[in-house]
């Protein structure tokens, strides 16, 4: 694993699961999608160049053994050809000098089929119902499972580290649990349990936890919940404040409370697309550089040297450059956004003279800010009660069985006005694109841009037909 001495030292990029990286959709398949085949290893493989090149040391991914569900016997997971891709997604960061980290469920994520053949473990919902997903740490058979799984992946494989996630999918709320002690301790107590035992086992494997869904959206860990991770942070070498709804350390306690810390912060950047993989994956061009390398500063000197940088298909034009330039961001905080951006086009589309490197820049930041320049914080309090993202999606959830609306070109996304400027910056980028002359740079790619453009003014058309906005359109 590369390790710099200056910028953040857990430069993690983060898959999330197997098939969010990949180059064709799975239009049918709900999400996560289980299946790991050819495609998904030749999505990896595309992403891992990027990762690689643009710096980062880790990639973080879900979904490598299953996803809901590990067998209850574990072993009838993997079947010989998913165990030879595993190594082959091993070897392939490995000769990369990316490290492989482990996306891991602690009491949730992964045990559906476990609860399901041992119903002693399940846990409960506050009512007393029973919980889909979770264990109960109660029964002492819980932990076990837990371990068992550890031992089942670690003794097999090599992987350089564990990202530990326990409550994504809720958490045990009966009395022994999260419903007697609060869900902020009792979710320190499962990682801290679950990191000792790595600790105790494999000393040398990086771990890192992420506190999703342990308070609710718009408030921040309080004074004792702070105490409980200081406390964690003795056990694990990063905690994850990702932000998916901004961080869940208020920004001006940060600078405090990572100073407080016995292991490094790390947050994802600010803003990430979560790019589901039912829809088409040059349908959309949502270029975030000037965004992402700002936060990264901020956090930078606040003091975070971790990050979760969210990961999507490589064939985007938009996710392509937000990783590379989030990868040198990542390693350079303090370094211009803009000739990092400079620098990644340079690499990836190799313009023929200076005026083109400037006119591809240009293209880039009219796609940034024609978008997410129309954002307004107000309208994401007023429909979500909660600031705005954080994470987003094109149909504001992940689930579905069928490719979702363009959910980002509505409300609260954009506004009348905001489609109206939106699709005049669209425009203009395909304007851009189509003056330059031939040769200009990376045909193949700037192709890649054209179509993204065209499929997002259709969509974003017929988002405005829809509701009657023809004559402001001015189609
Ligand atoms: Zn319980």
């Amino acid at each position: 694993m590369r390790d710099d001495t200056q910028g953040y030292q857990y430069r993690a990029a983060f898959g999330a699961w197997i098939n969010d990286m990949r180059t064709e959709p799975l239009p049918l398949e709900n999400w996560p999608a289980p299946q790991f085949d050819d495609a998904t290893l030749e999505g990896i493989g595309r992403a891992l160049d990027v990762q690689a090149e643009a710096g980062f040391n880790l990639l973080d991914v879900w979904g490598l053994f299953a996803t809901y569900g590990w067998p209850p016997d574990l072993k009838s997971a993997l079947t010989d050809e998913r165990r030879r891709r595993i190594h082959q997604v091993l070897d392939a960061a490995h000769q990369r000098g990316v490290g492989l980290v482990l996306g891991m469920g602690v009491y949730s994520w992964g045990y559906d089929r476990i609860i399901e053949a041992d119903p002693g473990v399940r846990g409960k919902n506050p009512d007393g119902s029973p919980h889909p997903h979770a264990m109960c740490d109660a029964n002492p058979k819980a932990f076990d499972y837990v371990t068992r799984i550890l031992d089942f992946v670690l003794e097999q494989f090599d992987f350089d580290g564990v990202h530990l996630e326990s409550c994504d999918l809720g958490c045990c709320m009966c009395p022994e649990c999260a419903g007697g002690q609060g869900k902020v301790a009792y979710n320190v107590q499962l990682n801290r349990k679950t990191a000792d035992y790595l600790r105790g086992r494999w000393p040398d494997k990086i771990l890192y936890v992420i506190p999703i869904s342990w308070i609710p959206p718009l408030t921040h860990f309080d004074a004792e919940q702070k105490a409980s991770i200081v406390e964690l942070s003795g056990h694990i070498d990063c905690f994850m404040d990702q932000g998916h709804r901004g961080t869940m350390v208020a920004p001006a306690e940060r600078p405090e409370f990572i100073k407080n810390l016995d292991c490094a912060y790390g947050t994802s950047g600010g803003i990430w697309l979560y790019p589901d993989a039912r829809w088409d994956r040059t349908g959309y061009f949502l270029p975030y550089p000037r965004r992402t390398g700002a936060a990264i500063r901020e956090h930078y000197d606040d003091g975070a040297r971790g990050c979760m940088f969210y990961q999507g298909p490589m064939i985007n034009p938009g996710t392509e450059i937000n990783v590379a330039v989030g990868g040198l961001m990542l390693r350079d905080p303090h370094r211009n956004v803009e000739e990092a951006l400079a620098e990644a086009l340079d690499h990836y589309y190799r313009p023929k003279t200076d005026a083109v490197r400037r006119k591809l820049v240009e293209i880039f930041q009219l796609g940034e800010e024609g978008y997410f320049g129309q954002w307004v914080e107000q309208r994401f309090l007023d429909a979500h009660h909660a600031p705005a993202p954080g994470e987003f999606m094109f149909d504001c959830h992940l689930f579905g069985t069928c490719p979702g609306p363009a959910a980002y070109l509505h409300e609260p996304f954009l506004d009348t006005a905001g489609r109206v400027a939106y699709g005049q910056a669209l425009q203009e980028i395909l304007r851009q694109v189509d003056a330059l002359p031939p040769g200009a740079a990376d045909a193949e790619r700037l192709s890649r841009i054209r179509r993204s453009v065209i499929v997002t003014l259709m969509l974003l058309n017929t988002v405005a037909y829809g509701k009657g906005e023809n004559q402001v359109m001015g189609w």
